[in-house]
């Protein structure tokens, strides 16, 4: 008998990082093509699927502004950014035949609907995948915390961080062999302990007020998305 996903209807949060795959910068369709199939196996279990994208592949605010710009202006050319990752995400899942809504948090008419919280949990009940770009529409804010933000009033379960490690682990594990992995985590000790960097600490104090769980999984691993959402031991788990 197939198993049951544990999640009804999750928040995914890909950072520009996973739009870039293995490139220095900007967007890597072949990646994106290979995020969209493991988005699609996700879907088809069964599991309501929004996605917030980043933009850091392309530009951050905080970059724009230590360079001089205007800080407010630099953050909204980042929610542009990832209005990039969010069209070339849509592309890649419509590619692959899934019904695709793409929203976002500043006004662009022609290429997408507005933010609708009401219509995008609409979508997602008809069985369409909702992709939100633009983050929240409102700068010196990250997408981490804006993914967050949509969890939370799009009433998902769970907010599902995509990142290039396993999980979450006691120091970098790219830079410390002895880092350990935790497959639970407490969101106190994801707040208080900074070398946790898996989230900002604004998204992660959003998280806990609100109970609202947060699995990390590794994107370049094959069927990891499938198999968190199964409730296996991949990833961490912060609640
Ligand atoms: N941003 C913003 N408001 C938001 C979301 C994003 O101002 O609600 C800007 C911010 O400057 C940020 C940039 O968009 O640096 C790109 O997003 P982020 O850095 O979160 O992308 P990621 O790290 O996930 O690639």
């Amino acid at each position: 008998m197939k198993k049951k996903p544990k999640y009804k209807r999750i928040l995914l949060k890909l950072s520009g990082e996973a739009m870039r795959g293995k490139r220095e910068f900007g967007i890597d369709p072949q990646f994106i093509s290979y995020l969209a199939s493991e988005i699609i196996s996700a879907h088809k279990m069964g599991v309501q699927i929004a996605i917030v994208t980043g933009g850091g592949n392309i530009f951050r605010g905080v970059a724009g502004s230590k360079r001089g710009m205007d800080e407010a202006t630099a953050h909204y050319m980042g929610m542009l950014a990832t209005i990039f990752n969010a069209m070339a995400l849509q592309d890649a899942l419509e590619k692959k035949g899934a019904v695709v809504r793409l929203q976002t948090a500043i006004e662009m008419k022609q290429i997408a609907e507005p933010f609708i919280r009401k219509r995008a949990i609409r979508h997602m009940e008809k069985g369409r995948i909702v992709v939100l770009g633009g983050g929240t529409g409102l700068p010196f804010i990250t997408t981490d915390t804006g993914a967050a933000m949509r969890a939370l009033e799009l009433g998902c379960d769970a907010v599902f961080k995509a990142t290039k490690v396993d999980g979450v682990y006691s120091d970098d594990p790219v830079k410390n062999s002895k880092a350990k992995k935790y497959d639970t985590l407490s969101f106190k000790e994801a707040f208080k302990n900074d070398r946790i960097k898996v989230m900002d600490k604004a998204a992660v104090e959003l998280c806990m007020r609100n109970s609202l769980k947060i699995v990390v999984f590794n994107t370049y691993k094959k069927g990891a998305l499938e198999k968190a959402l199964l409730g296996e031991k991949v990833g961490t788990v912060i609640e």
